[in-house]
């Protein structure tokens, strides 16, 4: 059984049947192997590269949905430079980055392809001279092109035009399709004239690729661009040979190092990783007490850093002399090392799309990998008070749809984090809106390793009465801490409990027999409960409960509030100590059957310990 996608409603050739199109027996076949292999440099296809080809060179419309780094360029670069099929003149790739349009030009160009492109980068002296190019007899191959300029350009339309009336128009490749979408985040006004193309070169082929799988912008997508019965290749996202786990992050900075050094030196040893840290300093920071503390061979990698320094780096990473690197999100685009065992990000990634691609750059060999994420509670809550602050990173106010944004992935990925029950391999996945059975995933991430079955409970009575509870503390307190909420409504008898007199309350300890955090947790995902922050003279901060946008739509039982568990997984309740003796076994699922070791032994901790104190 293989995952499937929700169809969409559209008409769509589907993506090669088992046994009706054997791709190795088109007239492009032989061709497209012997490209692959002396202009590529690469031994064989992957998942639906050859179906792409092989549609393109046969003048049909192609839509490729591939993950990213799955090896979408090749899909349009192998087809440019065969002479079989539909090839007769220039592929025209529209792609929005003219850094990525860069990286592919230069690497085209050390395979030999004859590549020209125009950007904003390029002087108009060098505009002028692809554009001479493309009207002479020697025309490249293929030409990469912003959006902005084939729009600007009246002398690039004039070109493709004449182009066109001569059959010298191969294809048109929109890369990155989903930027034509009008609500998307990365929207180009340019993209969205891109159907333009379909008008005026009706007998073009196009071809369509991104990494974005939500089923209404897939059809958004078609229909904007006018593709006529496309040929739709859609893979799955799953990485099977990646293994997901949240662990609770530990309190110190100390010990989260400690622990970080302990996992490496215990399962990977010899191994090549990446460590995701926030801040240009945590990562100075974090990879010095590495190599001091623990003499791990890591290094720090960041923008901060002047360009030479970061392609030492680099270099040295990818050549095995250094083996951990520990980085911002900076480090990662253009990163191609297959041999990645494992990625630990030491604090919550920006959004759950970030985290994908992030963890894809494990076990690209197909050999089992790692990835390992750090939750805390408070570090979700500094993100949020970040956000919401008036500047981004780069200094910029934030606009008001920013925030918003940001506040949502925040959001998601703080749920994927406190969720200790379902599969985290469907959790990603159900990200691209794709379904997962998590039963494909027998013990390939912490949750499914935990063993028994997930179910969910209702627990909005629960819910109600802590809200109640709110009401009759914030009768006595002006500001009620969020670590003492949680005491009085688990019914922690602490002296400073006792000290408020919180014991006393009729509703004191009613979340005791329920997992009261986890209540509180859901509460807050849910806008019932909101925390303000507030910045102490001593200069710590505080974290104070209020109450949420969506409190009424609870107190009327209209907003359910329910908590996934796992029948006979750790009871999430347990303490500490408990917690460490709860030891699951994996061997993570074998892709090629090349794993030398057998099924390493890993220690997990429930989640919802109180690590805010
Ligand atoms: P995408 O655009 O889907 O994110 P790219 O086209 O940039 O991905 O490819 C990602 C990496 O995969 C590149 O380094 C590329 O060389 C590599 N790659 C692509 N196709 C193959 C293949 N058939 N075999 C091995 N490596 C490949
Ligand atoms: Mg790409
Ligand atoms: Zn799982």
């Amino acid at each position: 059984a293989t995952p499937v996608f929700e169809s969409p409603d559209a008409p769509c050739t589907p993506s090669a049947p088992a046994g009706r199109l054997d791709n190795t027996s088109t007239p492009y076949y032989a061709e497209a192997v012997s490209v692959l292999k002396s202009v590529f440099r690469l031994t064989s296809f992957r998942q639906n590269q050859l179906e792409a080809i092989n549609a393109t060179l046969d003048g049909k419309d192609v839509f490729v949905l591939m993950p990213t780094g799955g090896g979408k360029s090749l899909c349009y670069q192998l087809p440019a430079v065969c002479k079989t099929g539909r090839t007769q003149g220039v592929t025209f790739v529209i792609s929005p980055l003219v850094a990525l349009i860069a990286d592919q030009v230069a690497s085209l160009r050390e395979k030999h392809v004859d590549v020209d492109c125009m950007s904003s980068l390029r002087t108009a002296d060098d505009s002028r001279d692809v554009m001479r190019r493309l009207r002479s007899e020697r025309k490249p191959a293929i030409c990469y092109i912003t959006p902005e300029k084939l729009r600007e350009s009246n002398a690039m339309q004039d070109i493709l035009a004449q182009l066109y009336e001569d059959k010298q128009i191969a294809r048109f490749v929109i890369d990155e399709a989903h930027v034509i979408q009008s609500w998307g985040r990365d929207f180009r006004d340019a993209y969205a004239e891109l159907h333009m193309l379909r008008e005026r070169y009706r007998d073009v082929p196009i071809m369509a690729l991104t990494a974005t799988a939500n089923k209404t912008a897939i059809q958004d997508i078609r229909t904007r661009l006018g593709l006529r019965d496309p040929l739709c290749l859609m893979q799955s996202f799953n990485r099977p040979n990646l293994f997901y786990a949240v662990q609770p992050k530990p309190s110190t900075k100390k010990k989260v190092v400690q622990s970080i050094a302990g996992f490496v030196k215990s399962q990977h040893a010899a191994h090549t990783g990446i460590v995701y840290g926030f801040s240009k300093v945590e990562c100075e920071d974090l990879a010095a007490q590495l190599r001091n503390d623990y003499g791990l061979s890591a290094k720090h990698y960041h923008a901060g850093m002047d360009s030479q320094e970061r392609s030492t780096t680099q270099e040295e990473w990818q050549s095995g002399s250094c083996k951990i690197i520990v980085a911002t999100i900076a480090f990662g685009m253009g990163i191609d090392k297959p041999d990645v065992r494992f990625v630990i990000h030491s604090t919550l990634p920006k959004s759950m799309d970030g985290y994908y691609q992030e963890t894809g750059r494990a076990g690209r060999d197909g050999d089992p990998a790692d990835c390992i994420l750090y939750y805390a509670h408070r570090d979700a809550v500094s993100r949020h008070h970040l956000i919401i602050s008036d500047r981004n990173d780069k200094g910029l106010a934030r606009t008001p749809d920013e925030k918003k944004r940001q506040l949502e992935d925040l959001s998601a990925v703080a749920q994927y984090c406190r969720n200790v029950a379902d599969c985290r391999r469907s959790l990603i996945l159900a990200h691209f809106n794709e379904r997962f059975d998590s039963h494909l995933c027998p013990k390939g991430c912490d949750n499914c390793s935990r063993g028994g079955t997930v179910f969910r409970q209702l627990y909005t009575l629960e819910a109600q009465q802590a809200i109640r509870l709110f009401g009759e503390m914030a009768a006595s307190m002006d500001r009620i801490a969020l670590g003492h909420f949680k005491d009085v409504y688990a019914g922690r008898n602490r002296a400073k409990v006792r000290e408020s007199g919180h014991d006393q309350l009729s509703l004191f300890g009613a979340g005791k027999k329920v997992d009261g955090d986890r209540i509180i947790s859901a509460m807050l995902d849910a806008d019932i409960f909101a925390i303000a922050r507030e910045a102490s003279a001593s200069g710590w901060t505080n974290d104070y409960l209020k109450l949420g946008p969506q409190v009424d739509a609870c107190l009327s039982g209209s907003l359910p509030v329910e908590l996934t568990f796992r029948d006979n997984g750790p009871s999430v309740g347990q303490s500490r100590s408990a917690a460490k003796n709860v030891v699951s076994s994996k061997p993570p699922a074998k892709a090629k059957g090349k794993m030398k070791a057998g099924p390493s032994a890993r220690a997990y901790a429930p989640l919802f310990e109180d690590d805010d104190e």
